[in-house]
């Protein structure tokens, strides 16, 4: 295996030498990507013919990781969510005794839905309800950990379900947070946190908001790009 540099990041690649090749040639998928070189090249052509194609292995990076990501999406299976970035099995008990109330609990990788008989359609209130629960305590915590962090003084928080936002912050200081961010990797909810603490520092999106962001939270752009890549996930049918 040999790695060269391209667009700023190591990108590995095998080489291999044919018989029949009369050209060189650099082929990209999901199992990685592969320079094939005619009889009579050296592995140093190889490196070279990548960096003259840097550009093209690139956009063919981005196409692969595109579909893979796409993959991931259609292959979480039905009654599967994320919880804290992991999938995770919803199984549903119905108990005949159980009086009213539903209970969730979570363990080992599984979120156990009790229901009593007559709540059988009502999964999906019940563990929406549940992840709400589990997502306030979490962020609660989060946004008290990085105000400590952060010497800034945030006011309530509340936790509720916006369509296109992860979180907002008042000009009183008050913090709204999407529950649907408990789904998403830890790391993904820490930059949410930090992103609207930040707001109490600088409270427009200027390069200076960004410098507050990255001292707090260096790798603030994996966790954007998570969020924009993987916003379906979020959203999955609890019925
Ligand atoms: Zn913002």
């Amino acid at each position: 295996m040999c790695t060269t540099r391209i667009e700023g990041r190591a990108v590995a690649y095998q080489v291999k030498w044919s018989e029949r090749a009369r050209r060189l040639r650099i082929s990209v998928s999901a199992e990685g990507v592969t320079v094939t070189l005619p009889r009579g090249y050296a592995a140093r052509d190889a490196e070279r013919f990548m960096q003259e194609n840097a550009g093209w292995v690139d956009g063919q990076l981005k196409r692969v990781e595109r579909a893979r990501q796409k993959q991931a999406r259609q292959t979480l299976p039905k009654d599967v969510i994320l919880l804290r970035g992991k999938p995770t099995q919803v199984k549903v008990v119905i108990e005949p005794d159980r009086k009213s109330r539903a209970l969730i609990h979570e363990a080992a990788g599984r979120l156990q839905v009790h229901l009593p008989e007559g709540a059988k359609g009502k999964k999906g209130e019940v563990v929406e309800k549940a992840l709400r629960e589990i997502a306030r305590s979490e962020l609660e915590r989060a946004v008290a950990a990085y105000a400590r962090v952060m010497h800034v003084n945030p006011g309530s928080v509340t936790v509720r379900d916006q369509r296109t936002r992860w979180g907002s912050c008042s000009t009183r200081g008050t913090l709204s947070f999407n529950w649907r961010l408990i789904m998403a990797p830890p790391e993904v909810l820490n930059y949410v946190v930090v992103h609207e603490l930040s707001h109490l520092v600088e409270p427009n999106h200027s390069p200076a908001f960004w410098k507050v962001v990255a001292h707090v939270y260096p790798t603030y752009r994996e966790a954007r790009l998570w969020l924009k890549r993987n916003t379906g996930l979020l959203r999955p049918n609890l019925n």
